[in-house]
């Protein structure tokens, strides 16, 4: 919140309302489903609801709880209102809806004046101090192990919906609390859509089969990819997947404080080469309390990468009716280069 508030006289505010609600567990600890944040420079306080009293007294840090009876954003504005004089109040309009702000408008009056917070606390959670790496590499470790178990026991007619419900099974057996977002498991044509649902559809022989899943664990996501054939593979296939895993190498290679993260994405995409043109979507993405947020490792992002910071590298390939390959680590931009979270091999494995 210190740090925070280092930002309001940048923004030219007085204080920050806070709505977006991982940034609330990341700046106060609270993580129920209803909260404001109202961060200014001599106190903050956290307005959530009844259901909430006794794990906010546990959960929150750095922050008066105010249990709001007739509504959060009501609270919010007495608070405001109290405060007398013009304000200048920051906050994020990614996070608001037009009917949350006609509400916070009517609720803090005409004194109030709203300023464009942008993504300043997102900013602040892309750089992860010591006691989060602990858990990104808890996570990593965690979604790595239960990979570790699942692949090798992949065969022709269990479901994609099977093998999903194995990982987040084991997922919580290991202690976390649950997937970091809907598992995919997509086998056969099917693995070319980069984002398919799992569905009732067997493995079936001689079949491309792609899993990315992640968990959570003590609030903190993981997220890899390992793409396997279920047989012998054909040599174009084993070429894409070689193609890939380089690409894989080379952008990890290439990340370091200091290095855009434009470039990262570049160094991907040349070493595809031929197959870069099967390549329809960004590097990576970073990774925290949510499972993608900043910095983006997309084309063209000037963004610097910093010690610290903490992100995916995912080339994939993906052709119509033939199949999709995608291979993705978690990594921590480090002062000595990229130090990976997740160890499932990445040989082309031919189950
Ligand atoms: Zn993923
Ligand atoms: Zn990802």
């Amino acid at each position: 919140m210190d740090r925070l508030r280092l930002c309001f006289a940048g923004l030219k505010a007085d204080c920050f309302l806070v709505s977006h609600l991982p940034n609330i567990h990341y700046l106060c600890g609270f993580t129920g489903s209803a909260g404001l944040l109202l961060v200014e420079n001599s106190r903050s306080t956290l307005f959530t609801d009844s259901r909430y009293r006794f794990q906010a007294a546990e959960e929150v840090h750095g922050a008066r709880v105010v249990i709001a009876p007739r509504g959060l954003v009501r609270a919010l504005g007495g608070r405001l209102r109290r405060r007398g004089g013009r304000l200048k109040v920051a906050y994020s309009p990614t996070h608001v809806t037009v009917a949350q702000k006609a509400a916070l408008d009517a609720a803090a009056g005409a004194r109030v004046r709203w300023v464009d917070g942008g993504d300043a606390v997102e900013r602040l959670r892309a750089v992860k101090d010591a006691s989060e790496l602990a858990k990104m590499r808890a996570a990593g470790q965690l979604i790595s192990a239960t990979m570790d178990d699942v692949i090798p026991a992949m065969k022709p007619g269990v479901t994609e919906l099977e093998v999903a419900a194995q990982i987040e099974y084991q997922i919580k057996q290991r202690g976390g609390s649950g997937p970091s977002f809907e598992t995919i498991v997509a086998s056969g044509p099917r693995s070319a859509w980069a984002h398919a649902r799992p569905s009732r559809k067997p493995l079936r022989k001689n079949e491309l089969v792609v899993l990315d899943q992640g968990a959570i664990l003590d609030g903190y996501c993981s997220d890899m990819t390992r793409t396997v054939f279920l047989g012998r593979a054909p040599a174009r296939i084993k070429g894409m997947y070689s193609a890939v895993l380089q690409a894989l190498e080379a952008a990890k290679a290439a990340i370091r404080p200091g290095v855009s993260a434009g470039d990262v994405d570049a160094v991907a995409r040349r070493t595809l080469g031929s197959f870069s043109r099967f390549f329809t979507h960004s590097t990576g993405h970073g990774l925290g309390l949510e499972v993608h947020e900043m910095p983006r490792l997309g084309k063209d992002e000037t963004t610097k990468l910093d010690e610290g910071m903490i992100v995916t590298v995912e080339p994939g390939v993906y052709v119509q009716g033939l199949g999709g390959i995608r291979i993705e680590d978690d990594v921590v931009v480090t002062r000595r280069g990229a130090e990976v979270l997740t160890t499932t091999p990445r040989d082309f494995l031919e189950i």
